[in-house]
């Protein structure tokens, strides 16, 4: 086979969920990518869903009528390098901030900061970026691009497992607790690899499997880690690995 078949993992915003999910990960054998803001170590907020919908960040927890909330506590700073030892580290933007309409004279210190601060806690050169709400600009994108990242990923399920045109502007594959995860991957495995390298990415937030849906809780995601894992045709990878096509041959 020349062209291989990877799957990847990107969950964002650095949570303690992630701490679950990577124990998760491990048992099943896969590998993924943390996209993480330097700025946010350690706060504590909550998250306000509706159903399966995670829209706004609170500054306490409660039960607003139909409006829930889930914990969305970041690690703190002093944890992240054992945390996340075996897994990528890629920016989120150091604060989170949204990137569209972003000012050029700001990038160093969303966008350069956060790279270089994470750089420096995990000891490697940071080469992914996820925007902040899966929005970018094509400014941004050209500031990353130059900072060294090798790609940018965004948060609309794109459906597709064919590798982007312009890496730096990447949609994945499709969220955790999108309802057609199964049917996609059933899909990417019947897909041949004959003129092309394809790539399944998964994303999501740690705190989504706190929702306790049927889509979205720990036991819906660990089916998912589950059905994926083990399959002889497929490179579980981090989406730094997948990008570089670490499987060449
Ligand atoms: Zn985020």
């Amino acid at each position: 086979m020349a062209f291989h078949k990877y799957l990847t993992f990107s969950f964002d915003d650095g949570l303690e969920q992630d701490k679950r999910l990577i124990r998760l990960m491990k048992k099943y054998g896969l590998k993924g990518t943390f996209n993480l803001n330097a700025g946010l170590f350690g706060k504590k907020d909550w998250v306000g869903r509706i159903g399966n919908i995670g829209f706004k960040e609170y500054n306490a927890p409660g039960n607003h009528g139909i409006i829930k909330t889930v914990e969305h506590f970041r690690i703190p700073k002093d944890e992240i390098r054992q945390v996340y030892e075996g897994f990528e580290v890629a920016s989120h933007a150091y604060r989170h901030e949204a990137l569209p309409g972003l000012k050029a004279d700001r990038f160093d210190e969303v966008l350069g900061r956060d790279i270089d601060e994470l750089s420096e806690l995990v000891g490697y050169q940071v080469a992914g970026h996820a925007f902040p709400g899966g929005m970018s600009s094509k400014e941004a994108r050209a500031y990353l691009k130059e900072r060294g990242i090798l790609y940018g990923r965004g948060a609309f399920s794109s459906g597709k497992f064919t590798f982007p045109e312009e890496p730096v502007n990447y949609s994945p594959t499709c969220s955790i607790k999108d309802k057609n995860v199964i049917t996609l991957f059933d899909k990417f495995l019947a897909s041949d690899t004959e003129s092309e390298d394809l790539l399944f990415c998964v994303w999501g937030h740690g705190y989504e499997m706190d929702y306790g849906t049927a889509r979205a809780s720990e036991e819906a995601f660990e089916k998912i880690f589950d059905y994926v894992s083990g399959r002889e045709d497929i490179i579980y990878c981090t989406n730094k690995e997948a990008f570089m096509h670490i499987h060449e041959d």
